[in-house]
């Protein structure tokens, strides 16, 4: 009955069961149970030439203890295991095979936001995330590896396909409705449950089936070129009136705009998650498909897409004519912003930066010059010592009390109430954000520079 009614549930479901007596009130026969993710060969064996290039990189830090103030999650365990320098230091005595990568270092290893904020501060210029990715590749293939949870699983197969993921959040948002997902909740114990539960507080409250967007809009006034938004994964379910938003800025400026409906993931997650491969399959397949458009540049609406876009999972490059550009530094380097006009808003904006911006992109200023531009706007930036908010992809399902420790610490700047609207440049962010605000009156209402300037020109 299920099934006629939900196509790919027995999937979804198998994943998210992890015990028989759930499997026997949901009639799932046991045999058609997978371990995900599928790509992973838990025996392979890893050539000596992967572990000599983690541990050269980890010979590059001196072990000065600089990057120590700036770690999250060291500033809330206190523990040299929980810091940067320690994760190299045990990063290096696993590869060294001195201890074995057992649960507990692998929990401070996953601990880990790659927030990158550590690297940014390195005096020894330690290639931090480029040590973190990789080992967690090599443990992915190694036997042993903690497996993650249900729904970390479901949404690293998922993306693989643009077409499976929306599938995959329309089916979430109908097993919702429907009630299956609350009795699932109810049914279920320990990790599933929480998770299940997290999904349904967190994720599903924020999610809108999107309308279908254009695949082209043409530029208003004389053309300045052609460019392509970057969607990514969540922003249309989670947020489509900024993508909207963007739109009327990019044209109004002069520019046409692609919104290509085949366009995949950035694969960040993957990278991050250990699984390189799946990220260079993604990134293939945007660059083949951005190559054949006749653009100046991809827009990113996030940070950490822009950052997923353009840092390399794959050996070859990424083909010369592709620029990629988050949307506020585009605007700031382009003519057509002398275009634009904007009526006063008297408004006190909340800057949250996100540290993809902050940290890998290094662009936060823009940012803030580019919501200045509308008359009346103030910009009270989140306090600089203000750490990872704790969103991290799909940190937020897999550590989840850390995360919520963190988000909880963005925003107590906000717990002041003297700021009428939060601004962030990452759906992410966004996400993990608005779902602790939801948890609370609900009252603070979180946007994109997009959706600011848009208003600012009379297109609410
Ligand atoms: S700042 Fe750099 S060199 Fe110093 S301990 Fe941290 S990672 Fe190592
Ligand atoms: S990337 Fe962020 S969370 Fe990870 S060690 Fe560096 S500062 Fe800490």
């Amino acid at each position: 009955m299920l099934v006629l009614f939900f196509p790919g549930i027995f999937h979804v479901i198998n994943t998210l069961c992890s015990n028989t007596r759930l499997q026997n009130i949901l009639l799932i026969p046991t045999r058609s149970i997978q371990t995900l993710p599928k790509s992973i060969a838990p025996n392979e064996s890893i050539p000596g030439t992967v572990k000599d290039s983690l541990l050269e990189l980890t010979d590059h830090c001196v072990s000065c203890g600089m990057c120590l103030p700036s770690c999250p999650t060291y500033a809330l365990a206190n523990a040299e295991s929980e810091s940067p320098r320690g994760r190299i230091a045990l990063i290096r005595a696993i590869l060294q095979e001195h201890i074995d990568a057992g649960e507990k270092a692998q929990e401070h290893l996953d601990h880990c936001l790659l927030c990158r904020r550590c690297e940014r501060i390195c005096p020894a210029n330690v290639s931090y995330a480029e040590l973190m990715d990789g080992m967690r590749e090599y443990l992915q293939k190694s036997p042993g590896r903690k497996k993650g949870g249900a729904i970390s699983r479901l949404v690293y197969t998922a993306l693989r396909s643009r077409k499976r993921w929306s599938a995959f959040l329309l089916l979430g948002l109908r097993l919702e409705r429907s009630g299956i997902l609350a009795a699932v909740s109810r049914i279920s114990s320990g990790r599933v449950a929480s998770d299940i539960q997290r999904l349904r507080t967190r994720i599903l409250p924020m999610i809108t089936r999107p309308e279908p967007l254009r695949s082209h809009y043409s530029a208003i006034g004389t053309s300045l070129g052609e460019v392509a938004l970057f969607t990514g994964c969540m922003q249309e379910w989670v947020s489509a009136d900024t993508i909207r938003s963007a739109i009327t800025v990019l044209t109004r400026m002069g520019y046409a705009v692609y919104v290509p409906e085949q366009q995949q993931c950035c694969g960040a997650m993957h990278v991050h998650g250990g699984y390189r491969q799946q990220a260079c399959d993604l990134q293939l397949q945007n660059r083949e498909l951005f190559k054949h458009l006749p653009i100046q540049a991809i827009i990113g609406l996030s940070s950490a897409c822009v950052v997923g876009l353009t840092e390399n999972a794959c050996d070859t490059p990424m083909p010369a004519q592709l620029k990629v550009f988050e949307f506020c530094d585009f605007l700031t380097s382009s003519p057509g912003l002398q275009r634009l006009s904007f009526k006063p808003m008297p408004r006190t904006l909340l800057l949250h930066v996100p540290c993809t911006h902050k940290n890998v992109l290094r662009k936060e200023y823009q940012v803030e010059q580019v919501l200045r531009l509308v008359p009346g706007i103030d910009v009270v930036p989140l306090p600089a010592d203000n750490h990872c908010c704790g969103a991290a992809g799909i940190y937020m399902f897999e550590n989840p009390v850390v995360a919520d420790q963190l988000g909880m610490r963005a925003l107590e700047r906000a717990g002041t109430g003297d700021f009428d609207e939060m601004v962030t440049t990452n759906i992410g962010c966004s996400l993990h954000l608005r779902g602790l605000l939801l948890q609370g009156d609900g009252a603070i209402r979180l946007s994109h520079p997009a959706d600011i300037l848009c208003k600012a020109m009379g297109k609410d």
